[in-house]
C-alpha cells in the first residue's frame, strides 16, 4: 500500500518532533521542515536514519515543492521569549507562512492543518474560551506579532477553504507541555521544572494568580491528527486541557513532585500577559471524539523524568 504522504512544517520544534514521531510510527512518509531557526537538527534523534522520512532545511516562506496528502502547518515560534525576538519575522512567519502552505495544498490537493492558538482569544473577557468567542486582543502590544500573525493565518486559511476550494482544518492549541521541551524554551513549565531540579528559585511571573490551563503533549498529538482525519470540519476546534491552575498552584506543584527546596521569587509580570486561560472542549469531544487523559500531575511527572535524564546526560540548553 502507498503510504499517505505528509508534510510538517516547523517538525523540529517541540510539538512538531512528537507529531513527525506520531505519524512515522503510523506509517505515514513524513517530511519534516524547518529552517532550525529555533531548534536543532538532533532533536529529531533517529528520524533521520529511517526510510519513509525526509528532512528539509527551510524556510517555510521559501516555494515548497513536496507532493503530499496533508500538510500540518506548525511553522513559527510559540513561547513569547522566543516570538518576540523578531516580532517582524514573526508576523512575516505566519502570514507568508500560511500563504506558502495554502498555495502548496491548492496545488496539489491536499488537506492544510493550521496550528492556530488560544492566543487568538488574547486575554480573554469570556471564560472558558469556546470557539465563537471572538477575543480581546492587543493589536499593538508586544504579543500582537504572534497573536494578529495567527489571526491573520487563520483569515487565509477560511479564504482559502472558500474561495480555492482547499480543504482546511484549524486547531486551536491551548498551553502543552511534555518530555522534548528546549530547555530555554522559556515557558513556565519548562522554567519551574527545570527550576526545581537544579536547585534554582522558582521564577513567578506577577503575583501567580494568573491562569492557563495545560494539556500533555500525547493528548494534543491524538487530537491534532484526529482533526486532521475529520472528513470535513473547517471551523475552529480548541484543543486543550480544560483543568486549569494559577501559576503559584503550579509552582507548588511542581517542588512537590520534584521534593524541591527551591525558594519562589516574584518577577514582573510580561506586558499584556493574559489573566486567565481555559478552553472549552466541547466542540472538540462532539466533532473528534476527544478529551484529554493524562493529568497535570501525571504529565509533569513523566517531563521531570525527561529533564532529569536529559542533565544527567549533560544536555546544557
Ligand atoms: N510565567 C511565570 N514564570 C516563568 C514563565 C512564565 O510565572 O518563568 C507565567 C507567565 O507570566 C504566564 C504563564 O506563566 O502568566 C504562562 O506563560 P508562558 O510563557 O508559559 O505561556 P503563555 O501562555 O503566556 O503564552
Amino acid at each position: 500500500m502507498i503510504p499517505v504522504r505528509v508534510l510538517v512544517t516547523g517538525g523540529a520544534g517541540f510539538l512538531g518532533v512528537h507529531l513527525c514521531r506520531r505519524l512515522h510510527a503510523t506509517g505515514r512518509f513524513v517530511y519534516c521542515l524547518d529552517d532550525l531557526s529555533n531548534s536543532r537538527r538532533d532533536r529529531l534523534g533517529d528520524l533521520h536514519a529511517r526510510e519513509r522520512f525526509v528532512f528539509l532545511e527551510q524556510d517555510v516562506r521559501e516555494p515548497i515543492t513536496v507532493e503530499v496528502d496533508e500538510i500540518y502547518n506548525l511553522a513559527c515560534p510559540a513561547s513569547p521569549v522566543h516570538y518576540q525576538r523578531e516580532p517582524v519575522r514573526t508576523l512575516r512567519t505566519n502570514g507568508e507562512g500560511a500563504l506558502r502552505v495554502l498555495e502548496l495544498g491548492q496545488r496539489v490537493g491536499a488537506r492544510v492543518l493550521q496550528a492556530s492558538t488560544s492566543e487568538v482569544y488574547g486575554d480573554p473577557e469570556v471564560h472558558p474560551q469556546p470557539e465563537s468567542y471572538r477575543g480581546s486582543v492587543s493589536c499593538t502590544g508586544p504579543r500582537a506579532c504572534y497573536d494578529e500573525g495567527k489571526r491573520a493565518a487563520e483569515a487565509l486559511f477560511s479564504d482559502y477553504a472558500r474561495r480555492h476550494d482547499v480543504e482546511v482544518r484549524i486547531a486551536r492549541i491551548f498551553n502543552t507541555y511534555g518530555p522534548g521541551m528546549a530547555f530555554n524554551d522559556g515557558r513556565v513549565v519548562s522554567n519551574f521544572v527545570l527550576q526545581a531540579l537544579r536547585g534554582e528559585p522558582l521564577t513567578l511571573y506577577g503575583d501567580g494568580t494568573q491562569t492557563r490551563s495545560f494539556c500533555y503533549v500525547d493528548d494534543l498529538i491524538d487530537g491534532l491528527v484526529a482533526l486532521m482525519t475529520h472528513p470535513r470540519e473547517r471551523e475552529p476546534v480548541n484543543l486543550g486541557n480544560p483543568t486549569e491552575a494559577t501559576m503559584r498552584e503550579l509552582a507548588d506543584l511542581v517542588r512537590g513532585l520534584t521534593g524541591s527546596v527551591s525558594r519562589i521569587v516574584a518577577a514582573p509580570l510580561p506586558v499584556d500577559d493574559p489573566t486567565r486561560r481555559r478552553p472549552d472542549i466541547r466542540r472538540a469531544e462532539e466533532l473528534l471524539d476527544w478529551r484529554p487523559r493524562v493529568s497535570l500531575e501525571e504529565g509533569l511527572r513523566r517531563t521531570m523524568d525527561d529533564f532529569r535524564a536529559r542533565l544527567t546526560g549533560g544536555e546544557a540548553s
